[in-house]
């Protein structure tokens, strides 16, 4: 555009940021944005980052055991909702929202990907912990699970709400359910969640968050599986289905209201990153059998638990139960 200076310039992307955010949080109608297309030149061009982030197979397999779980009118909606070309594989786009983060129009999303904790307070607490690093509140994973289910909610009661796109919804929903399960997304905020804790797994160079996110789950898919990373996931399935976790199944899908359920989620997490995560790492070592053994129970349950919830989750919202769910929202 001729004649901007660069202070209009400026201007104009805080407004365009700010109606975002006002989008996220429900305040304005924000134009339908051409998603196929994205999504294309996503795939085309996008090198998948790790930052921050359960890997592409951790988000994959939460994302194939919530399919599994759903009832036949959740299942239909998401079908509705996911574009042609996956053939109703919700899982092969659950990696998307990490795909997008760091694209300009999608960069107000990049902190709804994390919770920054006070170091060594090892809980969380919603208004001391949900925000951004500018202070805007519900800018964490807690805030936009909630706010994407608030937005998706709007699904059955047909197409009068436009002011959210409900494909993205859906696909930022079910990727955030699995960033609040794995342990290190609620970490502490100096070392951004064991992102500057740089270590070796095993013999190559890596750090805390990255072994949480990818390393423990590639050794187990490497060493138990052979590399076969749907073997894992079916293997996490048959824990819960018929194994040591399906007496907790039904305790983990409890939950009347999604506020004080994906508090309680960040708080799993949280104390799991203390307890398991933190514990005994000193930046500079080397971490390999020991810590791997004790902690691969630890990311196959949350993986099971972030794919059982967000089955819950779509239930809910695509169900005939979303009233009360919702109503502290
Ligand atoms: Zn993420």
């Amino acid at each position: 555009m001729v004649g901007l200076s660069f202070l209009d310039q400026n201007f104009q992307e805080t407004i365009e940021h700010k109606q975002k955010m006002a989008s996220f949080l429900g305040l304005y109608s924000k134009s339908s944005s051409s998603f196929l297309l994205l999504c294309f030149i996503c795939f085309a061009l996008m090198k998948l980052s790790n930052v921050r982030a359960w890997s592409k197979e951790g988000h994959t397999m939460t994302c194939q055991i919530a399919q599994s779980l759903l009832s036949p009118d959740a299942a239909h909606a998401v079908k509705m909702l996911l574009p042609d070309y996956v053939n109703g594989d919700l899982s092969a786009l659950c990696v998307w929202p990490d795909q997008v983060r760091h694209w300009h129009k999608y960069s107000w999303t990049s902190p709804l990907h994390f919770i920054d904790t006070p170091d060594k307070a090892c809980n969380f607490k919603y208004e001391r912990d949900c925000h951004d690093q500018h202070g805007v509140e519900d800018m964490c994973i807690a805030g936009a699970i909630t706010n994407f289910t608030t937005q998706l909610s709007h699904y059955r009661h047909g197409s009068s709400d436009r002011r959210h796109n409900m494909t993205e919804a859906l696909l930022f929903l079910s990727h955030f359910m699995g960033d609040i399960h794995q342990p290190m997304h609620v970490g502490f905020t100096t070392d951004e969640g064991g992102n500057t804790i740089n270590l070796r797994w095993f013999r190559h160079k890596s750090n805390l968050h990255h072994v949480w996110d990818r390393e423990i789950i590639l050794t187990a898919a490497a060493d138990y599986y052979g590399k076969e990373i749907d073997l894992l996931e079916k293997d996490i399935e048959s824990n819960f289905t018929d194994g040591i976790w399906s007496d907790d199944v039904e305790n983990w899908r409890d939950c009347s209201d999604i506020s004080a359920c994906v508090n309680k989620y960040a708080t799993e997490s949280i104390n799991i990153a203390c307890k398991w995560g933190y514990k005994g790492v000193k930046s500079g070592e080397t971490l390999s059998d020991d810590y791997f053994n004790s902690r691969l129970p630890f990311v196959m349950k949350r993986i099971a638990q972030g794919g059982v919830r967000l089955a819950m989750i779509l239930n809910h919202v695509f169900g005939d139960s979303q009233q009360e769910f919702l109503a502290a929202t």
